[in-house]
């Protein structure tokens, strides 16, 4: 290792820090083998710009502040533009830098008052985890140690019971949480993390550290694929529910399903594993009936799309609520009448909810029984509605009350087919019970990619990448609907 080599792996910056807090192999991967790394996902991405989005609001706590810009800005820079606006008498600073002992960090937020600065945290979560607390500490230990005088230290985090009335009201958006009484209490630790993961990126070889729950823990780890590569078909991870756990097993040096002691499975996990391992299906026959005869019409199947932002989008929203903006709904009136066809899909810039609402009101007859994959889902969404609109609420509840839940014989283990891994989600079981129907080529494949291309439509001022979304977004909600119709005629011939 060449002295260049060493110096740089003495260098710490927070978000490696935080990364050494997950798993120190993750650290030493990040920097040493970053090529194994796993590929940024979209949604990933679209995270990401969510939470420049809410670091953006949170500024407005603190307006007029001087921005330290990072994107394209050696990090020397950075620090030196940082100490020059102190000199200056700056009051409050966004992302400025600061190092100490070879520890790199950047505020979100940095705001002078009549006792010291204070550091400002913002996170675009509706609570407080543990990870947040120690990303304050090492800047706290990093402030310091540059010789700032640090009055106070925050998490800034939303606050998910703000309903929105009008423009966003930033001081009720976000809680500011004072956590400066355990930063010092904090500092030791953080100090022997430091030089324990500056241990850790000397030495030659990988850290011998295996999965685990950790993998997940704060994050999702971006080494999984390279770490996670002994893990094959049918091993313990699949198994899903009460009863026996994976991670458990694992430890106990149990991999493969076959090697699972009966006892420690729960029933609906017996009936998983011997299908796997069998690679036959389970079909209790008596309940599919039961479930069956428990239909009457009118029959319709309903899907709603959602999106959710951190920063509630109408009046009368909250941070993270459910706001729909499509559905599709097939409706069948008696034994022989053919299946009729209805959806919607909000134009974009628009608030959707009432047009949607009065829509579907009229679409689904009174009584009818409705038929939707994950009743909790759909009903936190009708909830919702009587809430933005009272006029409505004897309606909606008449639906509420006639909902069925399609999802229920697959949860219970009534319908176990081998391919399902464990999984009773409806992307898991109308591939293999109506293969003619597949995600596999769609344009979107599942609902948090539809959220997406529909926040992408909503920005977009191209007509026709919003046409060619529009109809991926509608050819996507009816496949779920339509399955949910086909599933239902495939079980009818169990
Ligand atoms: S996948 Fe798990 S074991 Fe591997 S680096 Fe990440 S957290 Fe550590």
């Amino acid at each position: 290792m060449t002295l260049s080599d060493k110096l740089q792996n003495a260098y710490v910056s927070k978000s490696l820090f935080l990364r050494g807090l997950q798993c120190y192999k993750s650290l030493y991967l990040d920097r040493r083998r970053p090529e194994l790394r796993g590929e940024i996902s979209y949604a990933q991405e679209k995270l990401f710009e969510r939470g420049k989005e809410v670091g953006t609001y949170a500024q407005m706590l603190f307006p007029c502040g001087i921005i330290i810009p990072y994107e394209e800005t050696p990090v020397s820079e950075q620090i030196i533009r940082t100490t020059d606006e102190i000199k200056k008498g700056t009051l409050t600073l966004y992302e400025p830098a600061f190092t100490y002992n070879n520890v790199f960090v950047k505020v979100d937020i940095l705001n002078k008052g009549k006792k010291g600065f204070g550091i400002y945290e913002v996170k675009m979560a509706a609570e407080i985890k543990d990870i947040y607390i120690y990303d304050v500490a090492v800047q706290h230990y990093v402030l310091k140690g540059a010789g700032l005088p640090i009055s106070k230290a925050n998490l800034v985090y939303i606050n998910n019971k703000y309903v929105r009335n009008g423009d966003i009201d930033v001081d009720k958006l976000f809680i500011i949480e004072d956590i400066t009484e355990i930063m010092e209490e904090k500092e030791d630790f953080v100090v022997k993390e430091i030089e324990s993961m500056r241990e850790v990126l000397k030495e030659d070889d990988i850290p011998d550290i295996d999965i685990g729950r950790h993998c997940h823990n704060p994050y999702d780890c971006d080494f999984i694929g390279f770490c996670w590569q002994h893990i094959h078909e049918d091993s313990v991870f699949e198994l899903k529910g009460r009863g026996a756990n994976g991670y458990e097993l694992y430890k106990q040096g149990i991999i493969h399903l076959k090697d699972v002691p009966q006892e420690l499975l729960s029933n609906n996990q017996k009936i998983q594993v011997e299908c796997t391992l069998e690679r036959k299906d389970f079909i209790n026959q008596k309940k599919v009936k039961e479930f069956l005869n428990s239909l009457w019409y009118p029959l319709c199947f309903l899907d709603f799309e959602t999106f959710y932002s951190p920063i509630p989008p109408f009046n009368g929203t909250r941070p993270y609520q459910q706001i729909p903006y499509q559905y599709s709904l097939y409706r069948k009136d008696n034994a022989d009448a053919e299946f009729r066809y209805y959806e919607y899909l909000s134009q974009p810039g628009i608030d959707p909810r009432k047009e949607l609402i009065e829509k579907l009101l009229k679409e689904i007859p009174e009584d009818a029984c409705v038929i939707v994959y994950n009743k909790s889902f759909e009903i936190g969404i009708l909830k919702s509605f009587k809430d933005w609109f009272p006029e409505y609420k004897e309606k909606i509840d008449t639906i509420i009350n006639n909902i069925i839940d399609l999802m229920s014989p697959f949860q219970k283990k009534d319908i176990y087919l081998w391919q399902m891994r464990g999984s009773y989600s409806i992307k898991a079981a109308l591939p293999l019970l109506v293969p003619e129907l597949s995600y596999n080529n769609m344009e979107i494949k599942d609902g948090e990619m539809a959220m997406n291309a529909y926040f992408t439509m909503a920005k977009s001022k191209d007509p026709s990448e919003i046409e060619k979304i529009r109809k991926a977004l509608l050819e996507y909600c009816k496949l779920d609907t339509l399955g949910m119709v086909k599933m239902v005629e495939r079980m009818r011939g169990f």
